[in-house]
């Protein structure tokens, strides 16, 4: 049986890595997925693809009311789309914690705000935020990225709690660093990649890299029925790192 048959889910950042992968991965178990994007000219059936700027809240208004139009509702709402910043509180000016904090922070608030009227209407109603180990970690040149994180961390539990009593739940991902194009313009910007890749698969316990779809299964489980009693939670996708 498909867990997520009759159920329509809105995927930001869907075109690529985590947030391409757990679009498919809803897709291949029922549901009808959109994708939400900056560009999603890669995205093919049966996943359909709308173009927005999670940083311009008429473009994401417009986005999801396409959407609601298209599927006929909207159940899921997966917050993924997110953008990676290095350095230390002295690497990067403020221009640069404002565009990083309102793509990672204010764009989920923003995809939120859009969807709740949509998921009240909902018996299944979920929203998943894609966060990160950063959050809680304390990874070093990751200043900025890991406040976003923790942002979305505490965003999370605040999001869960006020819309418990609507049945609407909320939960978040914690990956750990995770093998998606993201992770391979990181690489290739650094002088021995081969090293770099090395001393990120070293940090997991496991000694790799989480995959995509290994992120996604964690997203879908949050996301579906099964998880029904689960709400402000963060679930790790980490090879351990968090435990060990
Ligand atoms: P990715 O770069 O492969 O995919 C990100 C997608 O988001 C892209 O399709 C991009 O076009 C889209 N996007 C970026 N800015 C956008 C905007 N302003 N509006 C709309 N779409 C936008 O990255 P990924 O590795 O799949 O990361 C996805 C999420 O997972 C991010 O939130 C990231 O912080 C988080 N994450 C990634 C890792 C990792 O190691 N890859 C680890 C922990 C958390």
């Amino acid at each position: 049986m498909s867990d997520f048959a009759g159920l329509k889910a809105l995927v930001t950042g869907g075109a690529s890595g985590i947030g391409r992968a757990t679009a498919e991965l809803l897709a291949e178990r029922g549901a009808q997925v959109a994708v939400l994007d900056l560009d999603p000219s890669s995205v093919d059936k049966p996943l359909l693809a709308y173009r927005a700027d999670v940083t311009d809240d008429t473009e994401v208004r417009e986005a999801v009311a396409a959407v609601v139009a298209d599927l006929g509702g909207l159940d899921i709402l997966i917050n993924n789309a997110g953008i990676g910043a290095q350095g230390t509180v002295e690497d990067n000016d403020d221009a640069e914690w404002h565009r990083v904090l309102d793509v990672n922070v204010v764009g989920m608030v923003r995809a939120a705000r859009a969807a709740l009227p949509h998921l009240r209407e909902s018996r299944h109603a979920a929203i998943v935020n894609t966060c990160s180990i950063a959050a809680t970690a304390g990874l070093p040149q990751r200043a900025l990225y890991s406040a976003t994180k923790g942002a979305v961390y505490s965003l999370t539990l605040a999001m869960a709690a006020d819309h418990l009593r609507e049945g609407i739940r909320v939960n978040c991902v914690n990956p750990g660093t995770a093998d998606t194009p993201w992770i391979g313009r990181l690489l290739s910007k650094a002088p021995d990649p081969a090293a770099e890749r090395a001393a990120l698969e070293a940090r997991q316990p496991t000694g790799r890299l989480v995959s995509a779809a290994e992120v996604a299964g964690a997203i879908a489980y949050l996301a579906s029925p099964l998880s029904g009693a689960t709400t402000g939670t963060a679930l790790a996708v980490d090879g351990g790192m968090q435990g060990l």
